[in-house]
Order: structure tokens, then C-alpha cells, then sequence
């Protein structure tokens, strides 16, 4: 599996969270939390991205 170095910039708040920091949780609107998952800004809380995390 290959590592990642990749940050998200937050919208709301400016911060930058490096991947392995932002907040977890599942998706709103029914995608399956297995195979989705939205990354949150842990600071504010806003969304940053959603993932796919299946395999
Ligand atoms: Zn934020």
C-alpha cells in the first residue's frame, strides 16, 4: 500500500490537516460506511473529503 503525504486545506477555518489527522466519519446519504468515509477538519469540524476506503 502506498503512503500518503497528502494534506487538506480546510475551507472554513484555513487549517491544514494532514491526511492521517482529519477526523473520520461516515458519509451522510446512505453510502456504505465500509467503503466511504468523510474525512473532517479536527479543529472546526467541517467537511473536508470524502474517501473511498474499500478494497
Ligand atoms: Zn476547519
Amino acid at each position: 500500500m502506498s503512503e500518503t503525504d497528502d494534506s487538506l486545506e480546510c475551507g472554513s477555518c484555513g487549517e491544514t490537516v494532514p491526511f492521517d489527522d482529519a477526523r473520520r466519519t461516515k458519509t451522510m446519504g446512505g453510502l456504505d460506511p465500509t467503503t466511504w468515509q468523510t474525512l473532517c477538519c479536527p479543529s472546526c469540524g467541517s467537511r473536508l473529503e470524502t474517501v473511498f476506503v474499500g478494497e
